[in-house]
């Protein structure tokens, strides 16, 4: 395989889940900057249409579709507009994820207050998020009898964080998961179906700056200063800093590369703090 085949994703399809946030909008552009055509499904339709447009500027070819990843038939949908549209799918990175204020731990509500609904939904996003388009994904990979799956987890599923106990938990799940359907997959219906996962580390975005940056000035709470000093990079990572490992990841030069999840994290994960 020549160098410039190692890592060709030309001619591809890839649906992205939460393909409309931070992270997910930087895959979709190097993906399709690859050559791959790339599905958006997102429920935030406004973000979607400027993550499209973007796309388009590019001259990447993409499709968004309105999609809810906790509604199976709604991504059933939009697998079926996926196809009508490009004829196949050979990537699904299920980005669609989050954590939420109510589910997380504070002076003014300790962990034993923490309602069930907020549990639940941020439970269901990450996990019933990424277990369903699997499911549906899967179940053409199946038929095609390829296909290349990426989850996204946290480092919180390595070990958990402070505060965010459920998101913490559907975290560990995802890895878990990813690891059950990447044996499930190649045992029961082609070896060339693969499912991986991606940890990313911190990175400063929309959802966590309440928590990492003090709003008046921008400085770091105590929190971010405490990730930041257990980073051996000594900073926060960009959505820039996943995406080498995407396009690894689905590279067909990766084709032993199976049921693993890759921290991406400035080292955070090695580092005991000692
Ligand atoms: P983001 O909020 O920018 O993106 C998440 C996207 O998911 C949003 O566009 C949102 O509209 C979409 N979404 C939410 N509910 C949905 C639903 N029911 N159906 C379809 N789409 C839905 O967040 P991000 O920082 O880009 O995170 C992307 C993924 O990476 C998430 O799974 C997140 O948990 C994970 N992650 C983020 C960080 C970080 O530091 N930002 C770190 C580790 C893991």
């Amino acid at each position: 395989m020549s160098k410039s085949d190692l890592f060709d994703v030309n001619g591809q399809v890839a649906v992205i889940t939460g393909g409309a946030g931070v992270l997910c909008a930087e895959m979709a552009l190097t993906l399709g900057r690859a050559g791959a055509k790339i599905a958006l499904l997102d429920i935030g339709e406004d973000a979607m249409s400027e993550v499209s447009h973007n796309l388009d500027n590019e001259s990447i070819d993409n499709i968004a579709i309105k999609t809810d990843v906790l509604d199976k038939s709604s991504i059933e949908e939009a697998a079926h507009k996926t196809i009508s549209r490009f004829g196949r799918v050979d990537i699904l990175i299920n980005g669609a994820g989050g954590n939420k204020p109510t589910a997380t731990t504070s002076p003014e509500k300790p962990f034993f207050d923490l309602p069930q609904d907020a549990i639940k939904w941020v439970f269901d996003l990450n996990f019933l998020g990424t277990f369903m388009p699997c499911q549906v994904f899967g179940k053409y990979f199946a038929e095609q009898q390829s296909g290349n799956i990426i989850n996204v987890s946290s480092m919180n599923a390595f070990t958990p964080l402070t505060k965010i106990p459920a998101y913490s938990a559907a975290k560990a799940a995802v890895s878990n998961f990813t690891q059950w359907l990447a044996v499930h997959m190649s045992q029961n219906y082609s070896t060339d179906i693969r499912v991986n996962g991606i940890a990313p580390g911190f990175l400063l975005t929309d959802q966590n700056r309440f928590l990492l940056t003090n709003k008046d000035d921008g400085s770091l709470t105590d929190r971010g200063q405490t990730i930041v000093d257990h980073t051996p990079a000594a900073r926060f990572g960009n959505p820039e800093d996943l995406v080498s490992t995407v396009v690894w990841l689905v590279a067909p030069s990766s084709q032993f590369v199976n049921g693993i999840v890759v921290p991406v994290d400035g080292g955070f994960s090695a580092f005991s703090g000692v």
